[in-house]
């Protein structure tokens, strides 16, 4: 039988052997495995979600690597039923065409397409689009509704055959699987095998440095495999035969950087951002495993905080429930040790109601729920996104219910 779970030795980025532990958070169940009514008598194991850093590159990343048939089994998820991402990509898609400014016609490829969203609004902008991804029900569907999408993972054997069979490409984009990916070498080899000589590869993965800075531990799970920074990320490129040439910072997913690479000798000039950026990584100390101890105390103080809180309202009688069921959610339980302090589970999410939560079992609710139960507080465990939640729901804070927002700094509305 296939393993389900196996540690690898050295760094995902650079091959070196010194990758000691960094940050210690508790393992977890496949964080997404909300399950139905059947399965609630099934055990879900546990897998380790530890950082470790790397001594020769500096690269965050998670060695227990986790079988994704386990991980995306029940993989249910479009860009196109999240209203929110469409118009993220839609700005996205303007962005990076004004900017990497691909000849018309020229061919964009994105890896790990999805449904074809960000293709659909590059291919507005005249560009000739393709798709890649594994999930192959996606795949058909983006490909019947005009998307071409090829039904595999991509890697170094993919892109020199695309580079065979169509010619290269302008623009290559890859937005999340730079994070999921274990064997990202040979998915940089396939970019640099089929990228045009003026071509640009754009990718978006979360910030290492936002998330020490914001508390963002609870993004560390499975499927992301690599917290990504600028330095690591240039040695990588290069490595590969690719050239980091600029870096951009937004706000998204509790901090995020888009990236930007030419090949190495291509044509671009390397933007200031990048050397201003790995200035104040080496200041902030991202490469040093002190910032990640003094993480992991911050960390520790805010769990004792909450769980301070939390059995004085129990003492108190007090009922509890908590709000957002999401994949950050069970990092958040798991390692805080919230199980057996919720009584349900509130999500505006018609996939993820009457379903349970990853382990513990929690049932997961709609917000009606709120005005039938009246629990005394809400823990939100979607708590980066706790002003909008608050917000939604005045009428249980006017019948006197409350919030408590546990992170960054745990406060009580
Ligand atoms: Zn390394």
């Amino acid at each position: 039988m296939e393993s389900l779970v196996y540690h690898r030795h050295t760094c995902r980025l650079c091959d070196s052997p010194k990758v000691p532990l960094a940050l210690k958070l508790t393992d977890c169940p496949p964080v997404d495995a909300f399950i139905t009514e059947e399965k609630r008598s099934v055990a879900q194991p546990r897998f380790p979600i530890n950082l470790y850093l790397c001594e020769t590159c500096g690269h965050g990343q998670l060695l227990d690597v986790v079988s994704p048939k386990l991980l995306f089994g029940d993989y249910i998820y479009t860009t196109a039923s999240s209203p929110g991402l469409v118009n993220y990509f839609r700005d996205y898609a303007t962005h990076v065409v004004s900017k990497v400014k691909p000849a018309p016609g020229s061919r964009a490829l994105d890896i790990g397409s999805n449904d074809g969203t960000l293709l659909s609004f590059l291919k507005a902008q005249g560009l000739s689009v393709l798709g890649v991804d594994p999930a192959s029900e996606v795949a058909t569907s983006a490909t019947a509704a005009g998307i071409e999408t090829l039904p595999c993972f991509f890697n170094s054997q993919v892109g020199t055959e695309l580079r065979r069979t169509r010619g290269d490409f302008g623009l290559v984009t890859a937005n999340n699987v730079f994070a999921h990916s274990d064997t990202l070498g040979d998915m940089a080899d396939g970019i640099r095998a089929l990228l045009a000589p003026n071509g640009v590869f754009v990718f978006e993965v979360s910030y290492l440095l936002d998330m020490i800075e914001n508390m963002v531990f609870d993004f560390i799970y499975h499927e992301h495999l690599s917290h990504h920074s600028v330095k690591p990320l240039q040695i990588f490129l290069k490595r590969h035969g690719l050239q980091l040439i600029d870096v951009e910072r937004t706000a998204s997913k509790g901090g995020t950087i888009r990236c930007y690479a030419q090949l190495a000798g291509g044509p671009r000039v390397e933007s200031p951002e990048v050397p201003r950026l790995l200035l104040l990584e080496n200041e902030y100390g991202l490469y040093r495993l002190e910032t990640y101890t003094a993480w992991g105390n911050r960390i520790d103080a805010a769990k004792v905080r909450l769980n301070d809180l939390l059995t004085k309202l129990k003492t108190e009688g007090k009922t509890i429930a908590g709000y957002g069921a999401s994949a950050t959610g069970t990092v958040l339980t798991y390692h805080f040790g919230l199980g057996g302090v919720m009584d349900f589970i509130v999500d505006d999410n018609p996939v993820r109601q009457h379903r349970y939560s990853p382990g513990d079992h929690i049932p997961i609710v709609a917000s009606t729920a709120l005005a039938e139960r009246k629990p005394d507080y809400l823990l939100i465990l979607a708590w980066r996104f706790a002003d909008m939640i608050i917000a939604r729901n005045q009428a249980y804070l006017t019948q006197g219910g409350h919030f408590i927002v546990p992170l960054p700094e745990m406060r009580v509305v």
